[in-house]
């Protein structure tokens, strides 16, 4: 196919996370909330259609835009936030906006792999910066560190999780806040986690310039079946950025949709609590088995396998037990397997079927 570009040619492409169809598997691999979204949402679908498809929508999604400022805080107004069709999106949309071919996208790693696809699909030049890891006993949590030269990065962007996935480990602001100030070019924090964390960015955005900010009502808020993310920064940045997305990019069903589930926060924080409490027993049990993992403050654990099992055994082993989780192939994580914090019972449901897989535990 002589008539494509050599770097999409060349590349494999996301692999996403498998989607099983067969609603008797327990899906703890691609970390969507375990709960649905508000229940009045779901009034906010049939009164839409008539009215709302015949015209274009708000080319910047306005009622969404006032809907999240008013939760936000941090003197955040509607020009501060910019939908898109989820996160992933602004990921491509960033990437174009701040890099040319010929210029740098850098990122870490281990963490989100669709960076690497999109630099690879946009033809600019990766830069992969590498996490320091610890893996200690069972008895002490594993550590993630960032290169100590990071905010030296020579890039046009550089892209962190935080909390990183697929660590869940959280970086201080104080660390973002050296780096917004040293790095030249385009910082996106990637946020995709923040509901299930203690701290956010939010309040270095009116400090720093050239810091973008990506939140998804994937993970938080039982919407990943809508696509739906959202970028805040500063508005100047923002209204550049708008320049390089579609036009009318986000449609008007999603819009009122979105909008009606960041107003209910009430439920929203009562699903995170929920995820929460359940990830601090999973992680206890996990441990109690014989697995070491970082503390995590996302909806997730990545759990480095006791020695008598390798990561895709046990991967494989949950699976001909109908779970799923994350497990790749993979340099410094090979050994270990990415667990979404489910409900209660299916909790319980992968909790007794470790027991089973492993039947002597260190420290039974
Ligand atoms: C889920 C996720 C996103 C965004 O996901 P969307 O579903 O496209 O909104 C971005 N970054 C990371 C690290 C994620 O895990």
């Amino acid at each position: 196919m002589s008539f494509l570009r050599l770097n999409i040619l060349q590349s494999r492409g996301y692999v996403p996370g498998e989607q099983p169809t067969d609603p008797a598997v327990i899906k703890l691999n691609t970390n969507e909330s375990p709960y649905p979204p508000p229940p009045p949402l779901f009034h906010v679908l049939p009164a839409l259609s008539s009215r709302h498809l015949p015209p274009y929508p708000s080319p910047s999604g306005q009622a969404f835009r006032e809907a999240a400022a008013r939760i936000h805080g941090h003197r955040i107004t509607p020009s501060h936030i910019l939908p898109f069709n989820g996160g992933d999106e602004l990921l491509s949309v960033a990437i174009r906006a701040a890099a040319t071919e010929n210029d740098t996208v850098a990122y870490l790693e281990p963490s989100y792999s669709l960076y690497p696809v999109l630099t690879e699909l946009h033809g600019a030049k990766p830069l992969t910066l590498h996490y320091e890891i610890t893996d200690s006993s069972s008895s002490q949590p594993s550590q993630w560190r960032l290169p100590a030269d990071i905010a030296r990065t020579r890039a046009a962007i550089l892209l962190i999780v935080n909390p990183n996935a697929p660590s869940g480990h959280l970086e201080s602001l104080s660390t973002l806040e050296t780096i917004a100030t040293t790095f030249p070019g385009l910082l996106v924090i990637d946020e995709a986690y923040v509901d299930f964390a203690p701290t956010s960015a939010l309040s270095l955005v009116n400090k720093y310039p050239n810091i973008l900010l990506l939140r998804t009502m994937s993970k938080g808020y039982g919407l990943a079946g809508l696509r739906f993310g959202y970028a805040i920064a500063q508005p100047t940045l923002l209204r550049e950025i708008e320049k390089v997305r579609d036009s009318y990019a986000v449609d008007a069903v999603s819009i009122a949709v979105a909008a009606a589930a960041i107003e209910d926060q009430t439920y929203a924080q009562s699903t995170w609590e929920k995820v929460k409490s359940e990830r601090a027993r999973v992680a206890q049990a996990l441990q109690a088995l014989g697995f070491t993992l970082p503390i995590s403050h996302s909806n997730f654990v990545l759990a480095r396998v006791p020695p008598s099992l390798t990561g895709q055994r046990l991967y494989e082993e949950l699976k001909a037990r109908h779970i799923l989780v994350r497990w790749w192939d993979l340099p410094r994580i090979a050994d270990k397997v990415r667990i979404t914090i489910g409900t209660p019972e299916q909790n319980n449901r992968l909790l007794t079927a470790l027991q089973e897989i492993i039947p002597t535990s260190p420290k039974q």
